[in-house]
């Protein structure tokens, strides 16, 4: 497929198009070939970029803040509708910059759309409250938006974090300044171009692309803006709420997950089975909350292992646009890393009990790690608590309910975690003991659900996206007591 529009190489301020007068290649993980450049930003654009989304906030700059949200939700209607009529090119991009297949792509760009119709309806729905109190006292809260939201966004699902986190913040009033990945952000800054075809008022959306440690520590220590929101690694996350802290400025972290699928003797087998699958290769296994580890009980381990087995050796890795089960990891560092562990994870005696299979659509240059099945795993091994970001499934047996949550809940990340099984009882047992900020049972990831919040505890993170909750993160409440005697 061929991809349509590259978006411009350069930063967006204020409606403007501006030239940093520095570039960084944009490399199609598939081919570890470049394909075009985006802009580099320094602290100066950010700067720039940050008093701009203030001028528009105060409405020193075009009439934003003098929109109702009315209005606000009328533009989000109308900026999905703009993306869905955009959908082929942007899918395009998407797959041709993050390497994942079509198809995957396809429902990245739908979902952005589905988040901005979705905070569009609830633009006008969020209200402050009356309260109880002393008599002579009228108190009430109001609910403001922060101010200047700086959002910093990650490489594997550009699209719909974008919609994730713009949309929100968007409908609530805020304005936004956007550090996107430079890893992949093409997807994103042609959305950045389409809100401003889509007659988003200048300054109330801004991106600068960039390094991390250039744009976005820039970004983070800022102290201007008046939230943070940080979707990536757990390492860059406490960076950039220390950075953050500096000011006082409140964050929301979206980190990482070792997010355990648990299938009881019991479950549903074959749903269970397709979901564990999917729940581990989707996006090459590069998605936080991807269930990377399995406790599977003892009384259906075999044939649910062997049948794994065969499933995972027939999985195929091929560039994004020929839409295999698996496209490329990001980049060559992310390979290193995943083939390095693997390496040591064979070296101390875990069994691979089934490889995938690069197609050979493949070039040998993409950055591709075949999905591996890994069994007889020391108690405690590396395999089992950290974050490896690939399609690599790590398996444990169980023997019952207790031993199956002390399991699941040996880690210090705690993000997702899947429960399969009949037993309602046994549902919202696990469901209440697992240390986790979402529980899927009998389903994993509930197809995506824009509705649902979603968020971490521990080192996955705090605060919450997504759904109505995510809107409500995006705005603070005033106090307002009034004593009239
Ligand atoms: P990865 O290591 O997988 O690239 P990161 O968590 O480092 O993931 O990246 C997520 C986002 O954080 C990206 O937009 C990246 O540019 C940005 N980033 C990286 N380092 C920093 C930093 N020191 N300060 C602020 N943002 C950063």
């Amino acid at each position: 497929m061929d991809v349509a529009e590259f978006p411009p190489q350069a930063a967006l301020i204020g409606n403007q198009w501006i030239d940093t007068g520095a570039t960084l290649e944009v490399e199609a993980p598939a081919r570890a070939e470049t394909v075009t450049r985006i802009a580099r930003c320094g602290a100066d654009h950010v700067d720039e970029a940050v008093a701009t989304a203030r001028h528009a906030f105060t409405g020193e700059l075009g009439e934003w803040a003098r929109w109702s949200a009315r209005q606000r939700s009328a533009w989000l209607y109308a900026f999905a509708e703009a993306i869905e009529t955009h959908h082929e090119n942007l899918s395009a991009l998407e797959c041709l910059d993050t390497g994942k297949p079509l198809t995957q792509a396809r429902a990245d760009i739908k979902a952005c759309a589905h988040y901005f119709r979705f905070y569009a309806g609830g633009a006008d729905k969020l209200h402050g409250e009356t309260l109880p109190f002393e008599e002579g006292y009228t108190v009430l809260t109001l609910r403001e938006p922060y101010g200047v939201c700086a959002q910093i966004t990650p490489w594997n699902y550009p699209a719909q974090i974008f919609g994730r986190c713009v949309a929100a913040a968007l409908a609530t009033g805020n304005t936004v300044v956007l550090k996107p990945a430079e890893d992949a952000c093409l997807s994103v800054l042609s959305l950045a171009k389409l809100a401003v075809e889509s007659g988003l008022p200048p300054g109330v959306l801004n991106v600068v692309p960039g390094l991390g440690h250039e744009a976005g520590a820039a970004l983070a220590a800022h102290p201007a803006i008046d939230h943070l929101s940080f979707t990536g690694s757990p390492e860059t996350g406490t960076q950039v709420a220390q950075a953050a802290a500096e000011h006082h400025v409140p964050v929301t972290l979206e980190l990482g997950g070792k997010s355990p699928q648990i299938v009881f003797d019991d479950a549903d087998l074959e749903s269970a089975f397709d979901a564990v699958v999917r729940g581990i290769i989707q996006n090459a296994g590069q998605t936080c909350s991807a269930g990377s580890r399995l406790l599977v009980q003892r009384g259906v381990s075999e044939t649910f292992i062997e049948r794994l087995a065969e499933r995972f050796s027939a999985l195929r890795c091929a560039p994004g646009e020929e839409d295999a089960d698996c496209g490329p990891l990001i980049n060559a560092r992310q390979k290193a890393r995943l083939d390095e562990r693997l390496a040591r994870a064979k070296a101390d005696g875990i069994r691979v009990a089934a490889k995938g299979q690069l197609d050979e659509r493949a070039s040998p240059a993409g950055h591709f790690v075949v999905p591996h099945l890994l069994t007889e795993i020391p108690d405690g091994h590396t395999v089992l608590r950290e974050e490896l970001f690939g399609p690599v499934l790590a398996v444990q047996i169980f023997d019952d309910e207790a031993q199956a949550q002390h399991l699941a809940n040996a880690t210090d990340f705690g993000l997702c975690a899947g429960i399969w099984t009949r037993d309602g009882g046994r549902q919202l047992r696990l469901a209440r003991g697992i240390r986790s900020g979402q529980v899927f049972v009998n389903n994993y990831g509930a197809g995506g659900g824009v509705e649902l919040p979603f968020g971490g505890v521990g080192r996955s993170g705090f605060g919450r996206e997504k759904g109505f909750e995510g809107l409500r993160s995006y705005t603070r409440i005033k106090t307002v007591a009034l004593r009239h005697g």
